[in-house]
């Protein structure tokens, strides 16, 4: 069966193996790996890092196994690990970009991706413009002759604004007359839910540590990339040195076997916690792109097939004593950074100063959550505990 016609969550399953190259084992094993050795000097002169094992740094047979596996599954030319998410937005921008250079970035882009382009980018001489996600075709209007790359996130970070990465594609590629990458951070919807390709991208980075590991145990990024950037992309890769670690591509490999079945019931859970949410008094706005009331409802519903578990609400204004009575206390929800794993999260987001070509000013507090695979009822039990506790300290 050619790959293009097989389901994704068939493909999840599968993609990747070759349990003919390892006495049929089904995984294949964690290669830890520095010096790869050459038998002649033929073969050593005649080594090629981007076709072999070549040097740890350019990945193991472990590493590869995953690339080859997230490349079928979003159908781009091939990947290239990194150590984080991080890591892979920023190799993939300093592989794109040089001196001189215009770079247009989402304004609701992961907050470090944005530092990294405002702090290092620019010391090193790429100009950075901030859009408005929303932006469409007008991007057109924004495009100079040095713009080298656009940067996208959709839905946008703690905001969850989904851009129409079709219509940015196409009006940016027509404004400009020289090769233009499109460049789209598509952790949200993981390889599963939003084909990038199909919309003109580039490169679709994603940060593995999210919910293709799966599990909250490992760092670990991904930039898939068409024929015209994974040349550059490599190459920067090698040259960064931001290889990812042979333990965590297990990792990521194994998480990925059951992304499929996990993402169906962090979906399920997050949309039963957003609808019981938006009945709340306190929250005066619920930010799920797969709920009819969000903005960009019609687009999410037009370019995914699905919702993670990562959505937010605002919490209409309480004193600081309110807050910590709401958030502390919680049995299932845990406070702390990143999500994507097995458990439920909650999060305060102060978005002063992190957007520029658009304004947030909406009054309150704004809470990303993150619905783990936890009993729903529970979860709704946890959170009504918080609303107890929360009106008893108003
Ligand atoms: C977490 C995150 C990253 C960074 O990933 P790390 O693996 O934590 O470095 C990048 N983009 C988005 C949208 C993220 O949520």
């Amino acid at each position: 069966m050619p790959l293009s016609s097989v389901r994704a969550d068939t493909l999840v399953t599968h993609a990747g193996l070759d349990p003919e190259r390892n006495y049929g084992i089904v995984n294949p094993p964690v290669y830890h790996a520095s010096t790869v050795l050459f038998p002649t000097l033929d073969s050593l002169e005649q080594a090629n890092p981007f076709e072999q094992v070549y040097y740890g740094r350019y990945g193991t047979p472990t590493t590869f196994a995953l690339e080859q596996a997230v490349t079928e599954l979003e159908g781009g030319y091939r990947t290239v690990s990194a150590a984080s998410g991080v890591s892979a937005v920023t190799t993939a921008l300093v592989a794109l970009t040089r001196s001189g250079d215009h770079l247009l970035v989402s304004d609701c882009a992961y907050a470090p991706t944005r530092h990294f382009c405002d702090h290092i980018l620019a010391r090193f001489g790429v100009k950075i413009e901030y859009f408005d996600p929303r932006i469409g075709s007008s991007i057109g209007q924004l495009v100079r002759p040095e713009t080298k790359a656009v940067f996208l996130e959709s839905p946008g970070s703690s905001t969850f604004e989904i851009s129409d990465v079709s219509a940015i594609t196409r009006a940016a590629r027509a404004a400009s007359q020289h090769q233009l990458y499109i460049l789209l951070d598509n952790t949200w919807a993981t390889p599963l839910l939003f084909r990038p390709f199909e919309h003109g991208v580039n490169v679709s980075i994603h940060s593995a540590t999210k919910y293709i590991v799966g599990h909250a145990d490992a760092m670990l990024g991904l930039a898939v990339c068409d024929q015209a950037s994974h040349r550059q992309v490599k190459e920067t890769a090698g040259k960064l040195g931001t290889c990812a670690g042979p333990d965590d591509c297990y990792l990521a490999l194994r998480g990925l076997r059951t992304l499929s079945v996990r993402l169906r019931r962090h979906q399920d859970n997050g949309l039963a916690l957003a609808d019981w949410l938006a009945r709340q008094p306190e929250v005066s706005r619920v930010i799920h792109p797969a709920r009819p009331d969000h903005p960009d409802h019609e687009l999410w519903r037009r370019d995914f097939t699905g919702a993670c578990g990562l959505f937010s609400i605002v919490l209409k204004t309480c004193s600081r004593a309110a807050l910590a009575q709401f958030l502390d206390h919680m049995q299932w929800f845990g406070m702390g950074y990143s999500w994507g794993g097995f458990e439920s999260l909650i999060l305060p987001t102060n978005l002063n100063s992190a957007r520029t070509a658009t304004t947030w000013n909406e009054p309150g507090v704004l809470l990303r959550i993150h619905a783990g695979l936890e009993n729903i009822d529970d979860l709704i039990s946890d959170l009504d505990g918080a609303f107890k506790r929360l009106r008893a300290a108003s």
